[in-house]
């Protein structure tokens, strides 16, 4: 059997190391490294894919998150409500610009924040609602929207870990997430679900002058060169990264089909075992499992024994935001959030990625299985 690793970067890199070679080549013929015919060509094929009117090619995910925040001219202090169940840089570019990060509770099935708890959080100061789609599944955003229109908030959507996924709304259309609030930020680190080789980020919306004012502020702020309307930062795809990206976008919707095979053969083994919760979506909502993510019992022990057996797996994330050091002075307490509390205490994520075999999936699961029935 092969190596099973959680993330399986040089087996699919195996599939198309020609093309990435080769168009890797045509950037350095050319030496063109900033800006240049790869980068615009990834924003037009990014916003074709997602369907989507703009779409601005940043160097990472924290840094889109981070200029779609500035891209609103929020004041300091304001208040934006976001989930506590996620990676850091969703919150951590909040504070940076001052702005107060209020954490609502999650959804235990789905992981994502609890759209019915958001009301309660809204204050005077609340400006915006910044929605995390994570592991691949979609947040509530048809209810949402209408939170979010009752009291003129806008919604950020941090899209980092499921692209290529849509929100089915109840009228029968459907949106690529991202492209329904204000604004969304993604990421292609390379372990996410279309990944480059090195940072990368973007930022999409469907409005016209923040997608001008997004591009200024990645511009230091400019329009024209050494102009500076406005105090911005330098965040860039570099045109290798686009060159790479151009190549496995292309690939993007084969790779989601590996991912949901592989999912649906692990929903499949662990149906029967009693001890484990298995991921799922909201209703007549999709997945792309960038994680496929359990909820069990004795999970220490089960990650124990999975390295035993040579399996990795992961917690993602093993302390929520609010209880974490950098937001101590927000003043969360153990027990404010405990949906988000007892996820991250039970969570354990399996390996997930687009090269899993039978093999592999059948030893995985198996091995699973054994910890339950034998303890
Ligand atoms: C990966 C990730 C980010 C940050 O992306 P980088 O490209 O690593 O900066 C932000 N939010 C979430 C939810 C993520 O998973």
């Amino acid at each position: 059997m092969k190596e099973i690793r959680m993330v399986d970067l040089i087996g699919q890199l195996a599939h198309i190391r020609e093309d990435i070679v080769s168009e890797i080549n045509k950037v350095l013929d050319s030496c063109w490294f900033i800006h240049g015919p790869q980068v615009s060509q990834f924003s037009e094929n990014l916003a074709d894919y997602l369907n989507v009117a703009h779409c601005i090619p940043c160097a990472n995910g924290t840094d889109a998150l981070q200029i779609a925040l500035m891209a609103l001219e929020l004041k300091p202090g304001d208040e934006i409500i976001t989930t506590p169940f996620t990676f850091v840089s969703t919150a951590e570019t909040m504070q940076l610009l001052g702005l107060v990060p209020v954490f609502v509770d999650i959804d235990p099935i789905t992981f994502n924040i609890d759209v019915t708890k958001i009301e309660k959080a809204i204050t005077s100061k609340t400006k915006a609602i910044l929605p995390v789609h994570l592991f691949g599944t979609a947040t509530d955003m048809g209810a949402l929207q209408e939170i979010a229109k009752k009291h003129t908030l806008k919604i950020v959507e941090d899209n980092a870990q499921s692209i290529g996924a849509s929100f089915n709304f109840t009228d029968g259309t459907s949106t690529s997430l991202g492209a329904i609030g204000e604004i969304g930020t993604i990421s292609f680190f390379p372990s996410k679900n279309l990944g480059a080789f090195g940072d990368a980020g973007a930022i999409v919306t469907q409005n016209s002058d923040l997608a001008e004012q997004i591009s200024m502020i990645c511009k230091h702020g400019s329009k024209k060169k050494y102009y500076h309307e406005i105090v911005g930062v330098n965040s860039r795809l570099d045109a290798i990264q686009a060159a790479v990206l151009n190549v496995k976008l292309t690939h993007l919707d084969s790779y989601i089909t590996a991912r949901r095979n592989a999912a649906s053969f692990y929903k499949h083994a662990l149906d029967e075992v009693e001890e484990i919760t298995l991921p799922s979506a909201l209703h007549n909502q999709d997945h792309v499992y960038h994680q496929f993510t359990l909820r069990v019992s004795r999970r220490d022990e089960l990650k124990a024994y999975l390295k035993e057996h040579n399996i990795p797996s992961m917690i993602y994330y093993p302390v929520p935001l609010h209880l974490q050091k950098a937001f101590a002075h927000l003043g969360y307490r153990i027990g404010d959030l405990p949906e988000s509390e007892s996820a991250a205490n039970q969570v354990l994520s399996l390996p997930m990625h687009t090269e899993l075999d039978t093999e592999q999936l059948e030893f995985i699961s198996n091995t699973v299985k054994k910890f339950y029935l034998n303890s």
